[in-house]
């Protein structure tokens, strides 16, 4: 079979009409039909309660209203749905560098890479479903497997808010009594063609045999056949690439003297190592970014020998670029470290990841991984290098008023 890959199918539950729900709390609980309200008007989604009475999206509104008078009719608000949309793509992005968006709700999460910093699939699934919850207020079904469909049909079988792993060595088992239908590429004529040869289950399907269904579908035979031995090639394949990624904090107070400002520095030169961690890269290109109380900014940047994913590396380098900035009888409010020229680690760092622990990655990346997992799930202050100080600590250079990861890389959508 597949080895070891686990990939999971997020989908998020009734997304438009979950977050309907969650923008006016009085509608939970109620049948709620996003859609035009208008004589054309079309479901675009319905929550579960409307569900019930066999509201589902892509009906006329007029059919959903037949079938459920008492439903609540809201009006689609695309942007707001963009914008959660982006909150639920950054908390997958925390999890794997592997991210493929299929539409605005759902996309394959690859966890190759990530046990060691994250530790079992299962686990990571949970985590990822809480994290989804508690950041974003809205629950979402994930499918755990060793391939994409696999994932994605074991994704729809605990909806509403489930999870579903389909373990490794029982994926025949599985695929054997479900109807063809649910196999990907699997339309209504191809059905209908394969329910006149007897063709019912996937189980049928992989005892008809490869030759047959060549014969009957030429090359898309051949990938049924493949799929019906829970064979599936297909990578998951990453639709945005971060080009660059940093942090940044304005003061209350203006931060006066280098030793301030190299520690605010420290602090965010520490959760852009952790990102980069996260996201299992290493960046080349490290930037500062500074403006002063009278609103001067000064950007400066430089290239390391080496791609790095380091604090102590981005710290060092961030404090030799102030050093080219004029910090006498200047006052700042906001300073920033942020990195580019990203390289994905090579192969076999990769490799060393998902081996037993028996050989351990080098020791700083080692630890810098268990510093980032701790601080991810307990909090940026849970783990923070001493020099850095607190946040109370930073109190006496102007205690933070706004912080906040600066990702000029959009996501596509
Ligand atoms: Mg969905």
């Amino acid at each position: 079979m597949s080895g070891d890959r686990a990939i999971l199918h997020v989908d998020m539950d009734a997304f438009f009409a979950s977050v309907e729900v969650r923008e006016q709390p009085q509608l939970r609980g109620l049948p709620v039909l996003v859609g035009g309200a208008g004589r054309r008007g079309v479901v675009a989604a319905a929550s579960y309660e409307a569900r019930k009475f066999g509201c589902r999206s892509a009906q006329p509104m007029a059919v959903a209203l037949r079938l459920c008078p008492q439903a609540v009719v809201v009006p689609p608000r695309h942007a707001l749905y963009t914008e959660v949309s982006r909150a639920v793509f950054a908390v997958f992005e925390r999890f794997s560098p592997l991210v493929e968006g299929l539409s605005i709700d759902e996309a394959f999460i690859d966890l190759a890479g990530t046990e060691r910093l994250w530790g079992p699939p299962r686990g990571v699934a949970e985590a990822l479903r809480v994290a989804v919850h508690q950041e974003v207020g809205l629950t979402c079904s994930v499918g755990l497997a060793c391939v994409k469909f696999l994932a994605k049909i074991a994704s729809g079988m605990n909806k509403p808010d489930g999870l579903t792993e389909i373990p490794a060595g029982t994926e025949l088992e599985f695929l054997t009594p479900l109807p063809i239908g649910e196999l990907w590429g699997v339309g209504p004529r191809t059905q209908e063609k394969l329910q006149r040869r007897g063709v019912h289950t996937v189980g049928d399907l992989r005892r008809l045999g490869e030759a047959a269904l060549v014969e009957m579908f030429g090359a898309h035979g051949l990938h049924m056949h493949r799929l019906s031995l829970a064979l599936d090639e297909r990578a998951v394949v990453p639709d945005r690439a971060a080009k660059s990624l940093g942090h940044e904090d304005t003061y209350a107070d203006n931060v006066v003297g280098v030793p301030a400002l190299r520690r605010c520095l420290l602090s965010q030169a520490t959760r852009v190592a952790d990102r980069l961690v996260a996201q299992g890269l290493k960046a080349r290109c490290v930037c500062l970014k500074i403006r002063d109380g009278d609103f001067v900014t000064e950007t400066r940047q430089c290239t390391l020998p080496r791609a790095t994913d380091d604090y102590r590396e981005l710290h060092a380098a961030a404090c030799r670029l102030l050093e080219a900035v004029e910090t006498e009888g200047r006052g700042f409010r906001l300073t920033g470290v942020s990195v580019t020229h990203f390289e994905a680690p090579e192969r076999e760092v990769q490799l060393d990841l998902l081996a037993p622990a028996s050989e351990p990655p080098p020791k700083s990346a080692a630890l810098q991984a268990v510093l980032s997992a701790v601080r991810e799930r307990h909090g940026h202050q849970a783990l923070f290098p001493a020099e850095a100080g607190s946040e109370r600590r930073l109190g006496d250079t102007g205690a933070i008023t706004h912080s906040r990861p600066n990702e000029p890389a959009k996501r596509r959508r």
